[in-house]
């Protein structure tokens, strides 16, 4: 092992470089991950999002192979793993309420630096959310746990239980996610897009798919579950449109800062509605997503995520962006 590694780095949405960076140094109970898989995510092209961030160290979604430990971890080299980004204390307010999303420390960690990188450095607070991969899982379904796991934290605040009819606003890969999750958890699955290859990919996972147009057709009584999957106005417009009484819609994505959510007060008050955010997921979701992984529920193949190489990082950052790729994972020799 020399001691550089190549990462992709964005300086701006147009403008992502393959770079060569030092391989981390290890403090005591850290680890270091020799990167496997690790996706290009839907935040990461969400412009407003990413730029506030940037210039950065693209990826939070890696799977590999512990490569070095120093001292004491529960860790040892070869193991393969799923890294979270993001750990929770697991002793404040917020994570005794199972709330770790919130908690300081949660939004304070990160791996360094970042997950498309050929090694990453593992902070010692970040392995209570790294999990030992099973044998039968590949490093590029692995990659999918992060994601995934938002989306079983998205379910499960949306209080989905089988038999609910559950319309998916959005059928990128974190709409199909969410069609695979909700269709093992028994919900009949409804999902709308504008463009047909989605809408095929959705229906090829069990989902009853439309246009976004004939939503009063396909669901004249609405949905007991709506996940808003984009993050604009008219998306959460047409989410709340499309809720049964009693209904409970999901926003998934946030608005761009200062767009406010307008929402009919009548519809609201005497429909009974619930609206629910739902942001990024804890170590209770990833587990639940490997859970899902492991047992062939959701795939890298499934989703028809297109697995590319580092070098080819910036150009399907662009096609992603432009919704011609569905999701790219980098994976590494
Ligand atoms: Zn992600
Ligand atoms: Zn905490």
């Amino acid at each position: 092992m020399n001691d550089t590694m190549r990462v992709a780095v964005l300086y701006d949405v147009d403008d992502i470089r393959i770079e060569q960076r030092p391989i981390p140094e290890l403090a005591d109970g850290e680890v270091l991950v020799r990167t496997m898989a690790s996706g290009i995510c839907s935040g990461d092209v969400m412009s407003w999002y990413i730029r506030r961030k940037a210039p950065l160290v693209l990826g939070h979604e890696p799977a590999g192979v512990v490569t070095k430990t120093r001292g004491a971890t529960k860790f040892s080299v070869g193991d393969r793993v799923f890294v979270h980004h993001h750990a929770p204390c697991l002793a404040c307010r917020a994570c005794e309420r199972g709330e770790h999303v919130q908690c300081k420390t949660w939004r304070a960690t990160k791996i360094d630096p970042g997950g498309i990188s050929e090694y990453f450095r593992v902070a010692k607070t970040n392995l209570s959310d790294t999990l030992a991969l099973p044998e039968n899982v590949e490093f590029s379904d692995a990659s999918l746990v992060e994601p995934l796991a938002c989306v079983v934290k998205s379910l499960r605040r949306s209080g989905v239980r089988a038999g609910d009819r559950l319309y998916v606003i959005g059928l990128g890969v974190m709409g199909l996610l969410h069609v695979l999750a909700a269709g093992a958890l028994g919900a009949e699955v409804f999902g709308a897009d504008f463009l047909p290859e989605r809408r095929d990919a959705a229906e090829r996972n069990g989902a009853n798919v439309f246009h976004p147009d004939d939503v009063r057709r396909a669901l004249p009584d609405g949905a007991d579950v709506v996940i808003c999957g984009p993050g604009t106005p008219e998306a959460m417009r047409a989410a709340v449109e499309a809720a049964a009484p009693a209904g409970t819609v999901v926003m998934f994505t946030p608005f761009p800062p200062e767009v406010p959510v307008t929402i009919d007060s009548q519809r609201l008050y005497f429909g009974d509605l619930r609206i629910v955010a739902s942001y990024s997921c804890g170590p209770d979701d990833t587990r639940a997503a490997l859970r899902l992984i492991a047992d062939g529920t959701v795939t890298a193949r499934k989703v028809g995520a297109d697995l590319i190489a580092l070098d080819d990082v910036p150009r399907a950052y662009r096609d992603f962006a432009k919704a011609r790729m569905i999701k790219p994972i980098v994976t590494f020799a």
